[in-house]
């Protein structure tokens, strides 16, 4: 089947609701495009569970604060759609900022407690905005399952949290987080490093590669993971740590003694880009 693509969230509720009337599955992913491996995993789970799949791809304003990098934000919404096609989506549904916030727009989606930590702490609006339009996105394509990255670990747990609180009827799926070779997590803001900070990126990865060695060796206290994952980050010159933590993998409050619910997490500044990053040291619960 050829890939559609359509600025209208009526046709996209359309299609969801005539392929359900059939009896087919529907997959979501919702996007900012410029997608790079990390996406097309996600793609592919929907694609392989579902029996059709809606990508969308918006770069969203409203999770962006003042003095972040929505201008610069890669786009590319044609080439998107090839590779879209190419892995077997059924449609794309891109729309304007016009359709998605029209003059008029009053109505946001905000969380308590979840929202103020981690991300939340250095970009106080982040999830407010994110979470409007996934609401947003989960109302224009009422989808069987939407597919979400480990990678934005926080994001998993403020959008199950949401579908939870507001009884959206809605399975959420995380996928694990796909990788560079030297450990970097794939993200479109990857792009923005010059060659020398993307070296020293790799960062990220080998703090929590060592965290999990310490703990492997025998240690539990997070205080211990904590100063080995600072230590690697520290030895990074161009690095600079926003938080570098380890939390409960529900609540997000920082546990003491690390269990099977515990996440490495961390957000580092390298030149002027913002990295996050993070590792379950539980099995990571895919729904
Ligand atoms: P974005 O376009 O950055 O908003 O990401 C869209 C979706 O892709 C989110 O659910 C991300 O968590 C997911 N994603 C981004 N990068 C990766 C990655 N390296 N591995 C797995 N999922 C990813």
């Amino acid at each position: 089947m050829a890939l559609e693509r359509t600025a209208d969230p009526d046709e996209v509720r359309r299609a969801v609701r005539a392929w359900q009337a059939e009896g087919l599955t529907v997959g979501l992913v919702p996007t900012m495009g410029a997608l790079h491996e990390g996406h097309l995993s996600l793609v592919r789970a929907s694609v392989a569970e579902c029996d059709r799949t809606v990508v969308s791809i918006y770069v969203n304003p409203a999770q962006f604060g003042e003095g972040e990098d929505l201008q610069e934000y890669p786009r590319r919404l044609d080439e998107d759609c090839r590779v879209a096609e190419q892995n077997g989506v059924d449609l794309v549904f891109c729309p304007t900022d016009r359709v998605m916030y029209p003059q008029g727009h009053a109505t946001f989606v905000v969380q308590e407690r979840l929202t103020e930590v981690l991300e939340g702490a250095f970009r106080p609006t982040h999830f407010r905005g994110v979470l409007t339009v996934v609401c947003k996105l989960f109302n224009i394509a009422p989808a069987d399952r939407a597919y979400f990255g480990q990678k934005d670990f926080q994001q998993t747990v403020v959008v199950r949290r949401m579908v939870c609180d507001l009884n959206i009827p809605i399975r959420v799926r995380v996928m694990p987080t796909v990788r560079e070779e030297d450990g970097l997590a794939m993200s479109s803001r990857n792009e923005c490093l010059t060659a020398r900070e993307r070296e020293q990126a790799s960062c990220l990865s080998r703090a929590l590669v060592e965290a999990r060695r310490v703990y492997e060796g025998g240690r539990t206290d997070a205080g211990a993971l904590r100063e080995a994952m600072r230590a690697v980050i520290a030895a990074a010159p161009l690095a600079r740590p926003d938080y570098v933590e380890v939390v409960d993998h529900e609540t997000l409050e920082p546990v003491s003694e690390v269990t099977d619910r515990a996440v490495a997490v961390l957000a580092v500044r390298i030149g002027r880009t913002r990295l996050i990053d993070n590792m379950p040291f539980g099995p990571s619960a895919s729904d």
